[in-house]
């Protein structure tokens, strides 16, 4: 069984299939708690039923959607996502995994977009910062990360960045793992709004092009707002 948020169809918002036509299924539960996490009802507050891979299959395929994205939440939490996967293969989608890289898992996947989580995401003064501690311990796994790069050859890197200051934590991260081409190390600013993500976005243009990494958008955020299903 995996803990189920939300099944929806939507455009990918973001990453290198950012436009591309897709089913989400976003799984409920995470091992992080960012403080701008953006859907909360998959970490902080995980929401949703249960549900087996056969009835997660039936509904996913009954959109006829070529390409499928599992996110979370932290979808490398559920062993059950081997068999989801493997089934959702051998129909023909392709699969996007999308993970924070703090747990390793082998599963049949088309697109493994990592985001380790940067010092910016720490909840220290949420919840008068009870899941900061673990959170810091957490959210760097150099290890588990170098393995999952190892293993899986289709990739993107993706980072949230919300001050200048946070790309000299990319660069070091990025020194202490194999060579990832740049043009899949993507750089995305913090935001839930047009507005954040404008102000955020001018400057993060300028470092994209100076350390030749690719800018991430967030087309649903600007095309839909923060919601739910979209
Ligand atoms: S890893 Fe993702 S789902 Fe988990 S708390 Fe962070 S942003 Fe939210």
């Amino acid at each position: 069984m995996i803990r189920i948020a939300e099944i929806f169809h939507s455009i990918q918002g973001e990453g290198i299939l950012a436009g591309t036509p897709s089913v989400f299924v976003r799984v409920s539960g995470c091992n992080l708690r960012c403080r701008w996490c953006d859907t909360e009802y998959a970490s902080w507050q995980p929401e949703g039923e249960s549900r087996s891979v056969a009835e997660l299959l039936r509904e996913v395929l009954g959109y006829n959607c070529p390409y499928v994205v599992i996110t979370g939440g932290e979808p490398f939490l559920f062993a059950e996502l081997t068999e989801l996967c493997q089934s959702l293969h051998q129909a023909g989608r392709h699969i996007t995994i999308e993970t924070a890289g703090t747990i390793y898992r082998e599963v049949v996947c088309d697109l493994l977009s990592l985001s380790p989580k940067l010092s910016n995401s720490t909840p220290w003064y949420r919840e008068a910062g009870r899941f900061a501690q673990q959170h810091e311990q957490r959210r760097i796994q150099p290890e588990v990360l170098r393995r999952l790069l190892a293993r899986y050859t289709e990739v993107q890197l993706k980072f949230v960045i919300e001050e200048p200051r946070d790309l000299q934590e990319v660069q070091e991260l990025l020194a202490q793992l194999p060579p990832v081409p740049r043009e899949r190390i993507l750089l995305m600013p913090q935001g839930v709004t047009s507005e954040e993500l404008r102000e955020r976005g001018s400057w993060l243009v300028e470092a994209c092009k100076q350390h030749g990494y690719r800018y991430c958008p967030r087309l649903h955020i600007e095309l839909f707002g923060n919601r739910r299903g979209v």
